[in-house]
């Protein structure tokens, strides 16, 4: 554990700095990245009851209804994942946007859940006033911590981000992409209004599912849940149309194969060509 936050202490913003020098990586994301590696939620007092749970003064009758939820959400991800965790994932709570900001690795208070350094950090909205996603974006959450458990971080940069974010919508029933509906997403597919299906992430873009033409007149928040919805349903694709080659393809990611290797492992086809069938698919309406 202690070689592994040395290594992120040092080395990932090392990198950042060598590989962007641009906007995305800018000095701000460095140092949100350094408060977070100084905030992980260990330090706080984990639950009586479930060791796994931290939170923050104030906020233990929500800590005590994540460790309600967690093991229904543990078993979930590890059936869709095909393994189990690596090791039992930290999960932090907490009563104040701020200090959930400075944890979280982002220096924002706007995301509701966040898995930074493989654990996963939950806003007080989720205790109110967004309580009814708790039990999806705890489990979407935790579809990030348990990969990143497996393969490291940087394996798990270069994992696409829509595969991330899909893989992590599908096993949650949607965490994450609560504000548009299925129906919503395949019509602005049929516009043109569709993610970019990307082979490998990269640390020029840690968190972005990108769309080839943005929505117009749409709230910001937009675009970026459009997107987690499409990529959910790509990836809900990708299980139900093959099951087997779903599973060896989950299998081969966990083993830190390519995204590309493994998806030629899972479906002896490539993930574009993948995309085209899933866009003719029954499920697509004109
Ligand atoms: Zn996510």
């Amino acid at each position: 554990m202690r070689r592994r936050l040395i290594w992120l202490v040092l080395i990932v913003p090392l990198t950042l700095l060598g590989i962007g020098g641009g906007a995305v990586l800018s000095i701000p994301a460095i140092r949100h990245l350094i408060s977070g590696l100084w905030n992980l939620p260990d330090q706080l007092p984990a639950l009586s009851g479930n060791s796994q749970v931290h939170y923050q003064a104030g906020a233990e009758e929500y800590a005590d209804k994540v460790a309600a939820l967690l093991p229904g959400a543990i078993l979930q991800i590890e059936a869709v994942h095909g393994r189990r965790f690596a090791h039992p994932v930290t999960v932090g709570v907490y009563e104040t946007a701020d200090a959930f900001a400075v944890a979280n690795g982002l220096g924002s208070a706007v995301p509701v859940g966040v898995t930074f350094a493989g654990r996963v950090n939950l806003s007080p909205k989720l205790f109110w006033p967004q309580r009814q996603r708790l039990r999806g974006i705890l489990t979407h959450e935790l579809s990030h911590a348990h990969i990143q458990g497996w393969i490291g971080a940087m394996a798990y940069v270069r994992l696409p981000n829509w595969f991330k974010e899909g893989l992590a919508v599908m096993v949650s029933g949607g965490g994450g992409a609560e504000a548009v509906t299925k129906e919503e997403a395949w019509a602005a597919i049929h516009r043109g209004e569709k993610i970019v299906i990307d082979e490998a992430g990269s640390f020029r873009n840690l968190t972005e599912v990108r769309l080839e033409i943005a929505p117009s007149d749409r709230p910001s928040w937009y675009p970026v849940v459009l997107a987690y919805r499409q990529a959910g349903l790509f990836v809900d694709y990708l299980r139900e149309s093959d099951g087997p080659a779903f599973d060896r393809m989950m299998n081969a990611i966990l083993d830190g194969r390519t995204f590309a290797e493994a998806v030629s492992v899972g479906y002896r086809d490539d993930v574009r060509s993948l995309w085209q069938k899933f866009n003719v698919s029954s499920n697509g309406r004109t």
